[in-house]
């Protein structure tokens, strides 16, 4: 279903972007990155400061002419846009270009023990000494890190304030001696978690971000920025096959004869359209100016849900044969079903779990009461008053 009549070749956003590839067929990422191309909503000289409709125009070129952007979904998606919010000039110079060209890969250390959902809560120290930062504590789920040249680090830096005002955001480099990464392997098979250990690592003053106890406001900013896009359709995150896909399979096997198994194979279907309708509202409200709000909550609570629908019917409709790792419905081995249904438990976890997707839906749609003690929000709004009068 064509959504979205984009400009043609008249509009010379689009002429500079297909002359460009015409120019650069096989780009590189440097290439991209020099040339705007890879962050294009971002301000110059990183990105092209493009509006939503000139960003997409873009992607419906670099599609067309078979080039991928680099792959850095941490550095790209959520450190580099903190660091443009707020890093100053240095850190934009020396970390921007590598990070969009994907030279240098970068993780999140924000999860700990025993600070998930409730992050402000950690207690990976950072103590200031002379130059440096000494960190220590212990970070958890930290994707990538084991390729990582760099982290994007939440660490507490005064522990005798309300727990959002005494965080800190840091760059930390991953080859810093005393960090120690652990791998978790997941059921997958795969290795991307992994545990990060600091001890008495140091890190330089200069790699603050902002403002020394700051960091939670920009945790903030990490944690909401999201690239318009219309694409991403895919059970897992946008990735992997789709409720249609799923469709596709069964069709050309055959179909179903269970009644049940039909009508569960429709109710897939019709969330997946009704998802495609929420992410194109999306879409038009930022084309309309609209930043995303609370309904990127709603989204992600259903699109979840749907990821682990698709992934679990397929490997029921399977039968037997899904014992097999790779197995979907009638032995179809191309649709990625096994390893997506080992995933799909963790779609309602990363990223913000599905009950605080809920929470949040409650407090910010419905107009419900916050879920937290009351008093504690009362002694946190007052601190940052005093804190915001006092700086
Ligand atoms: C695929 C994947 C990749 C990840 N990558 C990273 C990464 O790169 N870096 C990183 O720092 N972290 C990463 N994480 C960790 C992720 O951010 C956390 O798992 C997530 O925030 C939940 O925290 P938790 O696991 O500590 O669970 P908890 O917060 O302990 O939650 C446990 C359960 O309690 C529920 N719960 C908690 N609070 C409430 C509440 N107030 N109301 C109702 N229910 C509640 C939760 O919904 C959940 O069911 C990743 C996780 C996944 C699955």
């Amino acid at each position: 279903m064509k959504v979205l009549e984009l400009p043609g070749l008249e509009d010379p956003r689009r002429a500079d972007v297909h002359e460009w590839l015409q120019a650069h067929p096989r780009p590189s990422g440097r290439e991209l990155a020099e040339a705007g191309l890879v962050a294009p909503h971002w301000p110059k000289p990183y990105g092209l400061e493009a509006d939503p409709v000139h960003q997409l125009m873009i992607d419906e070129e670099l599609r067309a002419a078979g080039v991928s952007r680099p792959v850095n979904p941490i550095g790209i998606g959520w450190a580099g846009p903190t660091i443009l919010y707020a890093g100053n000039e240095d850190q934009k110079q020396r970390y921007l270009l590598p990070l969009l060209a994907g030279e240098e890969l970068w993780c999140q250390l924000f999860s700990e023990p025993g600070s998930g959902s409730d992050l402000a809560n950690l207690s990976t120290r950072a103590v200031r000494d002379g130059d440096d930062y000494v960190i220590n504590g212990q970070k958890v789920w930290t994707s990538l890190a084991h390729f990582s040249k760099f982290g994007i680090l939440l660490a507490r830096t005064n522990p005798d304030v309300p727990k959002h005002l005494g965080v800190s955001y840091f760059i930390c480099p991953m080859d810093t001696p005393g960090i120690e990464v652990r791998p978790i392997i997941e059921m997958t098979g795969a290795h991307t978690f992994n545990e990060v250990f600091f001890d008495d690592a140091r890190i330089p003053a200069a790699n603050l971000v902002g403002e020394e106890g700051r960091g939670w406001e920009l945790a903030k900013v990490t944690l909401g920025n999201e690239r318009i896009s219309l694409s991403g359709e895919g059970a897992l995150w946008g990735r992997g096959p789709t409720a249609d896909d799923l469709v596709d399979v069964v069709r050309r096997g055959g179909g179903l004869s269970d009644p049940v198994s039909r009508q569960r194979l429709a109710d897939v279907w019709i969330e997946g359209k009704l998802l495609g309708l929420i992410r194109l509202r999306t879409v038009m409200a930022r084309l309309r100016g609209q930043q995303p709000g609370a309904e990127a909550s709603v989204r992600k609570a259903l699109a979840d849900d749907h990821g682990q629908h698709i992934m679990g019917l397929a490997k029921e409709l399977a039968g037997t044969e899904g014992l097999l790792v790779e197995s979907g419905p009638f032995g179809d081995t191309t649709g990625g079903w096994g390893g997506g249904f080992l995933f799909a438990p963790a779609l309602t976890v990363g990223g913000g779990t599905s009950e605080i997707q809920r929470n949040i839906i409650a407090e910010r749609v419905l107009g419900l009461p916050h879920d937290v003690d009351v008093e504690q929000g009362k002694a946190w709004a007052q601190a940052r008053r005093t804190a915001e009068v006092a700086g």
